[in-house]
């Protein structure tokens, strides 16, 4: 009797529900079919200072990656050290340790204490380019960080 009643509401819930989305406007099944690329900002930036996400935010613009982050975290450096332990994550030796990108999430973590402001933008598109191509590796993410950086310093030549 039980499952008899669960199964009912189940089905009138469900009617309802398609109901509900026959009589809504044609034209928002139009409108969601054309719906515009993703805006580049579509992604979120946590724990920044509004002076730390402006940074992120134009420079991520500038280089205009191919797969946006879902998210940028400031993380305080003991946070940090905790995030690329709970990740297992390995820092090779000669590249950036204050950022790391954990793929699966798209999510990049930046050391809010160790970033150096003034090569923010080359280390973000080493993490860029791993979400590029969608890699672990160093020499994968290297490569397509080579094109980002060159729009970061076409973008600093044509502000002089
Ligand atoms: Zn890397």
């Amino acid at each position: 009797m039980k499952l008899a009643a669960g199964m009912v509401l189940f089905f009138l819930g469900f009617a309802q529900f398609s109901w509900g989305q026959t009589s809504g406007s044609a034209n928002l099944v139009s409108g969601d079919l054309s719906a515009p690329a993703p805006s580049p900002n579509s992604y979120v930036v946590f724990g920044a200072s509004p002076r730390q996400e402006a940074l992120v935010r134009a420079q991520i613009q500038i280089m205009q990656p191919a797969v946006l982050p879902l998210r940028v975290f400031f993380v305080p450096h003991w946070k940090y050290v905790d995030n690329t332990r709970i990740f297992h994550l390995h820092v090779p030796t000669g590249y950036t340790s204050a950022m790391f990108t954990h793929l699966p999430s798209r999510t990049v973590f930046i050391d809010a204490d160790r970033y150096i402001e003034e090569s923010l933008g080359y280390w973000l598109a080493h993490e860029l380019g791993h979400l590029a191509t969608s890699s672990p590796r160093e020499d994968d993410a290297e490569k397509a960080a080579h094109e980002y950086r060159k729009r970061l310093k076409q973008a600093r030549i044509e502000a002089r």
